[in-house]
């Protein structure tokens, strides 16, 4: 299986000055939706998975499907990569199992709930880096935490990342990108109204950009939860309150300070819902799950392709060869942590 660490895509993303986005996968037909679209427009593509979807789907059937897209699409640039991994111990298990990057959250405990101190998050972080660096694996952190929750994870509480902190992590740790938490939440219901700059803490990602120019900045939770995706949903007997995600053209103002990994999950999951029902309801008599899996694949499609064009990742899946886990490994060797690939 030929994937790209995500530490070489997004070396290349800040080289062009663009974001990646990194889908979550559970299924056979979010992964086809997320190639498809990654092949259409020309793009590289991060395909994360959580330890909830690891456990749905299996490793082995997981590892598989992520063979496969990388057999059906050469031509693309892809990193598997480890949603917020809990422990040491869940990220050595990705790595075993192929993925060329994990996120250590140690920002929470490793019951993915409850809140964790600085020198814990130091501590099991740079046990990652250490471990993950060692084979070539790229490595994510997170500093502050995150509102909502989502696959179990979360401790549902709101701490902005300190950019003060966010230094000394940085240099205690060695992580290639850091997630940071600027006051998005996971899930659909982030803000009750359309958030501004200032609800959405933008001055953090900027602040951090301008004293850590040479690390990778993740935004989580950013979903954008178009209002058409919902209204899709609760026309055909849904029930989503009015609720509003991350602006697109904010997550293009945090690129241009050094966001280069957005996380895009719950409108993926709207737009498969709203398509599914919407197919229920126009012919109540078919029962082929073919009949509602493809245009729910064809509406995941769609949004993962305005995502990859809004963020500048379209165009650029094949500017470069793929390094291999081992001679990334020997450039952490020869270079240190903060190695920069180009
Ligand atoms: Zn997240």
């Amino acid at each position: 299986m030929a994937l790209v660490t995500m530490r070489q895509l997004l070396d290349e993303a800040a080289n062009g000055g663009y974001g990646v986005g990194a889908f979550n996968v559970n299924n056979l037909e979010q992964v086809q939706a997320i190639m498809e679209a990654a092949h259409e427009t020309g793009s590289p593509v991060i395909i994360q998975a959580s330890r909830g979807a690891r456990k749905y789907a299996n490793d082995r059937f997981l590892y598989h499907l992520m063979e496969a897209a990388t057999e059906v699409y050469p031509e693309i640039s892809v990193a598997l990569h480890q949603d917020h991994g809990n422990s040491p111990e869940t990220c050595k298990s990705a790595i075993d199992l192929g993925f060329t990057s994990v996120m250590m959250d140690g920002s929470l405990m490793d019951d993915g709930k409850t809140p964790a101190d600085f020198e814990y998050n130091v501590g099991v972080t740079r046990e990652v880096v250490e471990m993950a660096h060692e084979v070539g694996v790229t490595v994510e952190g997170e500093l502050g935490t995150l509102g909502g929750i989502e696959d179990d994870v979360g401790s549902g509480e709101v701490n902005l990342t300190d950019p003060d902190q966010a230094v000394e992590f940085v240099e205690l740790t060695g992580v290639d990108a850091l997630a940071v938490a600027i006051g998005t939440s996971h899930g659909a219901y982030k803000f009750t109204k359309e958030p501004d700059r200032e609800v959405l803490a933008m001055y953090i990602i900027e602040e951090i950009n301008e004293r850590l120019p040479g690390t990778h900045l993740v935004m989580h939770g950013s979903s954008s939860v178009p209002k058409e995706l919902v209204d899709i949903v609760n026309e055909y007997g849904g029930d989503i309150q009015p609720t509003w995600g991350v602006p697109v053209r904010e997550i293009q103002e945090g690129i241009k300070h050094g966001v280069r990994k957005i996380n895009v999950d719950t409108d993926l999951r709207l737009a498969a819902t709203g398509a599914i029902r919407k197919a229920f309801a126009e012919d109540p008599s078919e029962f082929d799950p073919r009949y509602y899996l493809k245009p729910a694949r064809a509406a995941m499609q769609k949004v993962v392709r305005a995502r990859m064009e809004a963020f500048g990742q379209a165009g650029h899946a094949k500017d470069y060869d793929p390094i291999s886990l081992p001679d990334m490994a020997v450039r952490y060797r020869e270079q240190g942590h903060q190695l920069t690939v180009t």
